[in-house]
């Protein structure tokens, strides 16, 4: 995969060792410090530290013996609520809508978890109030290299589309189904990945448009007017009804 491979070379370059396929068998101490580790094809590795970053998995059994239905997490309708009435879920550990995929999903990230429970607030406070949905999205940088991620980056079948584009050392990719975005991924210059960003939170069909959002001079005015013209907030022509006449700025002479 492009993004990958890219991704790869960077740390490589920057002097890190990768072992993909492998697992650890073993880690190692001497003196209450960590020595080495040893994978599963029995190849002993050095080490002072050992990170463990292997997903996220919500403890959802705090909750198991109370009836409360669980999946993944727990699992919570458009109002963060659990299969118990009055009990709301959120979070981490709440399995909630994923509009990208249609289903509910874990998607272990702050925003997501900010807006859920701003949701189940809301409810608990008597007040309905419906979760949009979240989805899976990722924003990093290793070595000067940005990369950002969001919603489906491997089509899953056919029925997805891919429009990709390297320009200098940039690399972008679009996934669409129906005319929607679904996913994307940024390497480089990602600048303006948050206007992609919005048009697949949005919903908005971009078949008319679709190529300019890889193009390398992809901007806000490549999208349709009725799409930009409210992001910068200029009036149509019609409702300006009084032109403010700009007073000259006055010349400051240095030393005054
Ligand atoms: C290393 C790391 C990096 C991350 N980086 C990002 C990032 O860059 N961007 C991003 O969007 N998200 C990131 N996340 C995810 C983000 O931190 C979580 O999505 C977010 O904190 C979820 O909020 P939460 O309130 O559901 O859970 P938490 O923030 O985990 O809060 C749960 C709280 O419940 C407490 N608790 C647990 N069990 C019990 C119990 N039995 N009784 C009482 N209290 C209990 C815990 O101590 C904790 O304080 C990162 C997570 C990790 C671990």
């Amino acid at each position: 995969e492009e993004a990958s491979a890219r991704e790869e070379a960077t740390l490589r370059e920057a002097g890190v060792s990768i072992v993909t396929g492998r697992t650890v068998a073993k880690i190692s101490a001497e003196e209450k410090t960590t020595s080495s580790v040893t994978l599963d094809d029995g190849r002993k590795v050095p080490c002072d530290l050992v990170i463990v970053a292997i997903g996220v998995r919500p403890r959802s059994e705090i909750v198991s013996d109370i009836g409360i239905k669980i999946n993944r997490g727990i699992v919570v309708d458009c109002r963060m609520a659990t299969s118990s009435a009055d009990v709301y879920a959120c979070g981490d550990v709440a399995e909630a809508y994923d509009f990208i995929h249609g289903e509910n999903r874990l998607n272990p990230l702050w925003p997501n978890a900010y807006l859920g429970g701003r949701v189940a607030g809301f409810n608990m406070a008597g007040v309905r109030t419906e979760y949009q949905g979240g989805l899976a999205m990722s924003s990093l940088k290793y070595f000067g290299l940005d990369v950002v991620s969001v919603g489906i980056v491997i089509p899953p079948d056919d029925s997805y589309e891919v429009i990709s584009n390297i320009y200098d050392d940039n690399y972008r990719k679009i996934i669409l189904k129906d005319g929607l975005v679904v996913g994307m991924v940024f390497m480089g210059n990602i600048e303006k990945s948050g206007i992609v960003y919005s048009l697949i939170k949005d919903r908005v069909n971009v078949n008319s448009f679709k190529q300019a959002l890889v193009a390398c001079d992809f901007g806000l005015l490549s999208l349709p007017e009725e799409r930009w013209r409210p992001h910068l907030e200029i009036p149509t022509s019609g409702v300006i009804l009084e032109v403010v006449s700009v007073k000259q700025a006055e010349e400051i002479v240095a030393g005054e």
